[in-house]
């Protein structure tokens, strides 16, 4: 898809901290962190959003959410982690992503570059 952020990032056409990618998704980490290890898991086929996305890649996106999860869990050691996957006009990159938002008990200030080689 033309002028999409998340397929030129796909296309390797601008760079991304990519922490897992298989034939079907990519997980890299998002460029403004809400916390530390705050990760996004897209399709690399583009689908706008929950009605477009077909159930078998996003029972993949599921899957590799819980791969994800426990890597994010072992290094970052999050109190919490919340999935969540925004639509409609709460949504600002039109491809679909599900974002991993670890949650800390006490503050974790690690830069970007730190969080990928622990992630990676
Ligand atoms: P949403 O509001 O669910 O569409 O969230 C879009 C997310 O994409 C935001 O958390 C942005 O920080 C993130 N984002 C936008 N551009 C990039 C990029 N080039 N690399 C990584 N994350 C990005
Ligand atoms: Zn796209």
């Amino acid at each position: 898809m033309e002028n999409c952020i998340f397929c030129k990032i796909i296309n390797k056409e601008i760079p991304a901290n990519i922490i897992y990618e298989d034939d079907t998704v990519l997980a890299f980490l998002d460029i403004s962190p809400i916390k530390c290890g705050h990760t996004l898991i897209i399709p690399k086929k583009h689908y706008k959003d929950l009605d477009e996305i077909n159930e078998e890649t996003l029972n993949h996106i599921m899957k590799i959410s819980k791969i994800l999860k426990k890597r994010i869990e072992e290094k970052l050691n999050p109190s919490g982690l919340q999935l969540v996957q925004n639509n409609g006009d709460l949504q600002e990159v039109k491809h679909y992503h599900l974002h991993l938002i670890p949650n800390y008990d006490k503050d974790v200030n690690l830069s970007i570059d730190e969080v990928f080689n622990l992630l990676k």
